[in-house]
This record gives C-alpha cells, structure tokens and sequence, in this order.
C-alpha cells in the first residue's frame, strides 16, 4: 500500500522519548489557526511512497533510534491509518517503539487498528470548550475527548502537547480549565505546554496564504513556566 509522506526527520527528540525518526504524513482535515505546517494540509500525488519503502528508510537509521523509537506525525497521520498500519508492522518487526502525534480527530476502525500497533499517543487536545474548538481550528473538540477516553479504556499511554497561544488559551483560567478537564485520565503520564511561535510565516508567505496570526505576539519563556507550574 502507498501512502503520502511529507518527509522523514532522521534524528528528532523533541516528538517523544528519546532519538526518534519523525515521520510527516501529509493530509489534515483541521485548519488551526497557528498550524506550523500548513505544507503538510494536502496530499501530493508526488509524495506517494510505499510501505515497505519508507520502512525500509526507517530501519536503516535503526542504529540511531533503537532506544527511542518512531513517531508518526503531520498533518493528521490517522488520515492514512491503514497505511501506517502497515509501516508500523514493519517496525515493530525490529520492536521499534511507535508513537503517534495526532489531534485526535478521526477514531474509524483504521484507527483503531493502527492504535493497536501503537506504545504512546502525543496528544494535542488544543483548545479547552467545543466552540474555541471550531473557531481556532474548525474541528470538533468532543471528537478529541473520546480518541481520549479510548485511548483510556485501551490502557495506552498519553503525553498531552498543548500549544499556548496569546489571546487564545493563554489565562490562568484556561490553564486550570485544561487541568480539569484531563484530571480524569489515568492514561496521561506528562501534559507539556508548548508556547506559540511565528516561525512558519514563510512557510504562509512562500505558500501565498495568509497566516492569520500573524501578529500575535510569541508566547514568552517565563510566563511559559509559570503556565506549566499551575499543571
Ligand atoms: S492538526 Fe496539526 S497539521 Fe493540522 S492544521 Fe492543526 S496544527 Fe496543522
């Protein structure tokens, strides 16, 4: 089976434990408003590869991230599911660990399968109310709460990614609302707040798109911290 590949990241450590290869997938049915990889948002008839192709890219680095691991990311990698299924087969043949950084927007029985092939899930829940939700990234926020409450009931285990973004789920209050609302899940072993970046203008401007927050300010480092410290 063939499966659109954005690009492989040979030597990453920020996308779970350890060095990891990052696989990008292209393909997101979301559009979030200060989305880092609008590339990734279509899928390319240029960027098919298959299965075995890109496993056997992965395995070469083998040395490299045998004590880490793999991370599929994007995009929104449950939008080729069954073709990751078939790539993380081919890993787990060497007992490579698989972590998946999704938004949890699609749960279909694709999903589910490649969720049975899967150590960790990076969870990006985003927003804390159904209609932040669909006004920031024009998704569902229930839809993420139950791929959540699977991932729960299947007993895997979840770091939360949360991207703090000024004017949008920066106070104190959607801090504490975001601490709330997770408290329940026992899968959860890290929540990690991420601050806003406007690195990806160019990516917009080389696009001809326009970034529409592009004059929000950064997310600064201290109050990052004092954000992270109410978790
Ligand atoms: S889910 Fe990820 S790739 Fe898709 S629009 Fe949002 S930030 Fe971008």
């Amino acid at each position: 089976m063939k499966g659109y590949v954005h690009s492989l990241q040979s030597m990453g450590t920020v996308d779970g434990p350890g060095v990891r290869a990052v696989l990008f997938t292209e393909g997101c049915p979301l559009r979030c408003a200060y989305c880092h990889n609008p590339d990734t948002w279509e899928m390319k008839e240029e960027s098919l590869i298959s299965a075995e192709e890109i496993a056997g890219k992965i395995i070469r680095l083998y040395p490299y991230i045998k004590n880490g691991g793999v991370t599929f990311s994007g995009g929104e990698p449950c939008m080729q599911s069954e073709f990751l299924y078939e790539v993380a087969l081919k890993l787990k043949e060497k007992k490579l660990h698989i972590a998946l950084d999704t938004s949890g927007c699609i749960l279909d029985d694709s999903t589910k399968k490649l969720l049975s092939v899967t150590d960790m899930v990076l969870l990006d829940v985003k927003m804390t109310s159904e209609e932040d939700y669909k006004k920031h990234t024009g998704g569902s926020f229930t839809e993420t709460m139950s791929f959540l409450s699977y991932l729960d009931e299947k007993g895997i285990e979840v770091r939360i990614r949360h991207v703090v973004v000024p004017g949008i789920n920066d106070s104190e209050e959607d801090i504490i609302k975001l601490k709330e609302i997770l408290s329940p899940y026992s899968c959860i072993t890290k929540t990690e707040l991420l601050p806003f970046r406007t690195l990806c203008l160019e990516k917009y401007e080389n696009m001809g798109i326009d970034f529409p927050l592009r004059d929000t300010p950064q997310l600064g480092s201290e109050r990052l911290k004092e954000l992270q410290s109410l978790l």
